[in-house]
């Protein structure tokens, strides 16, 4: 009966000690870092203190996730990239990981989703906790940086946009004065994009206002100059909003 005692209690301590490291920042190994240098293009940019920043995010991230392959072996390298962008947006917030967001889900190319029956790059369902991506999308958006097209950095941003209301000890982290003026400021600029005025934005940044900001995020990190001089009151928003401002980099 003792040692039946001792050890459930042994499990019990063993789950406690799982249940506290699962999700908590770590540090990646080297061929990780290595992967991050080789590819990451923002990673490369920042400074030595900074890297070190990025790289207990990108950690964090790739610890909190289960990763699933739709037909495809999920490889430590996609891990890493797609963690990569998620840290892109948390950069301002080194202690989220968009926790709500339990799984990753990588597709090798465009899918047909069952819930709207399209084709699809990637989505996120806020229901269910899921991120998906196809990863030749995903790759081309990197390889492509300044088109203000990257679907891993759409996704990630919707994927921050629900994180902010879901109450799960991570939400409000966007200052709310500076979300109501971006509200204010989005309400206004996409009554100028249906209206056929769009001063930068593609119109499918119109759609609502999570669109709006998804595909703000995408012009915030790959034309942040563009943003900045053509719709400066809300770059001055998002980049407050967001703790960085990639048009200074
Ligand atoms: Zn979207």
């Amino acid at each position: 009966m003792f040692i039946g005692f001792i050890v459930l209690a042994s499990v019990g301590i063993l789950a406690w000690v799982m249940t506290q490291y699962k999700g908590k920042p770590s540090s990646l190994n080297p061929s990780q870092r290595a992967t991050l240098a080789k590819y990451a293009i923002l990673y490369q940019r920042l400074n030595k203190n900074d890297q070190r920043k990025f790289e207990r995010i990108v950690a964090g991230f790739i610890n909190d996730k289960e990763w699933r392959g739709a037909g495809m072996y999920v490889a430590e390298e996609m891990k890493v990239m797609i963690s990569a962008c998620a840290a892109e947006l948390l950069f301002g917030f080194p202690d989220l990981v968009l926790k709500h967001f339990t799984t990753i889900i990588v597709h090798p190319d465009t899918y047909r989703s069952p819930v709207s029956g399209r084709m699809h790059q990637g989505e996120v369902r806020p229901r269910s906790g899921i991120v998906m991506v196809s990863w030749r999308d995903f790759l081309h958006g990197y390889a492509h940086t300044s088109d203000a097209h990257n679907v891993g950095l759409h996704e990630m941003a919707h994927a921050l946009w629900f994180e902010n209301s879901i109450a799960n000890g991570e939400e409000n982290f966007l200052h709310p004065e500076l979300l109501q003026d971006w509200i204010d400021h989005a309400d206004a600029e996409i009554e100028r994009i249906r209206s056929g005025k769009s001063r930068l934005l593609r119109s499918y940044a119109g759609t609502n206002q999570p669109e709006f900001f998804a595909v703000a995020v995408e012009y915030f990190f790959e034309r942040p100059k563009d943003f900045k001089q053509d719709l400066p009151e809300l770059y001055a928003t998002l980049s407050a909003m967001l703790r960085q401002d990639p048009a200074a980099v």
